[in-house]
């Protein structure tokens, strides 16, 4: 498999770094120090058509692919994980999802408005007590005549103080566990929904996070998403491709964390030359390029195939997802390095972008989860593309 990207993409690609570098790159320093959300970049960035690269044109989108998506997302957190976090949210965690295994009512109500940035959407898998273990969530949606009544609570909800959908799994029959999932389009603002913020993050500071609360809130039997039951089967289905997001988003933090370096490295002087001419600091920068580089070709491989139809194909997004997100976390430890007393300060965006790093190994399955996924696949005990 070829690694060519075509001139449509490398188009995409050229108008989201410019937009990235003219309109999130002056601000994010201070919007991330003032916890700000900034809904006007969502809104301007809805309108540029970023959210519609993996929806075909006839939902609104742009039908450009998964490739596409993934330069986008890498294009945006070279900046700021916080604008990659709800660009995740509005194309790979609503609007994709609904695609994926909504009806055509569905499709029709949601997914323009998610692509154009009129509704922002939220995804509420995680509880308290359900993290990396899904099936253990509590929150349950009884049927009552036409309606789902909804009680439970998420926590760790990307967007929840804001959104204004979310896609919300829930049990409809707790005795089946993995067969007795659903999952729902729920509206945020309707009566029994309330959100409190999580506890302070150490990143990711000018997108919101938050507990959500269900309060026997009423939801419309047509927002049942795809069928009673198989919501398991579509969360895992859903990280397939979130997963992909957040492998992309890691190889951006990379490289911005590498262009930050490369730059210091040039210009700081001691012992009266450059300390890019030091050996060591060479040895670090190799390591960081050849890592960085091996992350991205994994993301594009992942994504390429799904352009070529696999979209399930669970064992190379894993395996993107978890390298990626390691290597951010590696990238920032050599940059910070690189660029000493000034690499700590809040000056510069290293210290930003390692913060922004260190998330990736959390989300959409942390490095274990991953390796479980792998070495499952190759001890031969479960198969992880079906
Ligand atoms: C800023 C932020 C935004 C988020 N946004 C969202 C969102 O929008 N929607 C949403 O639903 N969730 C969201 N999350 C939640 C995120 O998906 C979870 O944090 C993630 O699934 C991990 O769960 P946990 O943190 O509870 O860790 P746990 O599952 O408690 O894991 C803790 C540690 O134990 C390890 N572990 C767990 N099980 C195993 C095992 N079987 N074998 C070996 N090791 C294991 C893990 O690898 C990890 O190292 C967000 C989290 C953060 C921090």
């Amino acid at each position: 498999m070829g690694f060519e990207i075509g001139d449509d993409v490398k188009a995409m690609q050229d108008m989201a770094r410019k937009f990235i570098q003219k309109e999130v790159l002056p601000r994010i320093s201070d919007d991330e120090k003032n916890h700000r959300f900034q809904r006007d970049i969502i809104e301007k960035m809805g309108k540029l058509g970023f959210f519609g690269c993996p929806i075909p044109e006839a939902y609104g989108g742009s039908g450009l692919g998964f490739l596409a998506h993934a330069v986008v997302t890498e294009e945006i957190s070279k900046v700021s994980g916080s604008i990659r976090a709800a660009f995740n949210m509005q194309t790979m965690g609503t609007a994709r999802e609904i695609f994926q295994f909504g009806d055509e009512a569905q499709k029709k109500k949601y997914i323009q408005k998610l692509v154009t940035a009129e509704s922002l959407g939220c995804i509420g898998i995680t509880e308290a007590n359900a993290g990396s273990d899904v099936a253990s969530l509590r929150t349950k949606a009884v049927k009552k005549g036409s309606k789902y009544i909804l009680s439970g609570s998420k926590t760790w909800i990307t967007y929840a103080q804001v959104a204004d959908i979310g896609v919300i799994y829930a049990y409809t029959d707790p005795s089946q566990r993995y067969k007795g999932m659903s999952a729902f389009v729920v509206d945020m603002h309707a009566k029994g929904v309330s959100v409190h913020p999580t506890a302070e993050k150490m990143g990711w500071l000018a997108c919101p996070t938050g507990e959500i609360f269900f309060d026997d809130v009423e939801v419309p039997e047509e927002n049942l998403l795809g069928e009673a039951g198989r919501g398991f089967e579509y969360v895992m289905h859903s990280l397939d491709n979130t997963r992909l997001t957040a492998a992309a988003g890691a190889v951006g933090a990379s490289q911005g964390l590498i262009d930050e370096a490369i730059k210091y490295a040039r210009d700081r002087e001691q012992f009266g030359r450059p300390i890019g001419k030091f050996q060591m600091i060479q040895e670090e920068l190799a390591r960081m390029v050849v890592e960085t580089e091996a992350a991205r070709l994994m993301t594009y491989r992942c994504a390429m195939q799904k352009d070529e139809g696999n979209i399930n194909n669970t064992l190379e997004t894993s395996m993107a997802k978890y390298y990626s997100c390691d290597v951010a976390s590696r990238v920032a430890d050599g940059a910070l390095r690189i660029l000493g007393a000034y690499g700590y300060s809040s000056e510069y965006p290293v210290e930003r972008l390692l913060r922004d790093a260190k998330l990736y190994q959390i989300l959409e399955g942390s490095a274990n989860i991953h390796k479980i996924i792998i070495a499952g696949d190759a001890l031969g005990y479960r198969k992880a593309n079906k």
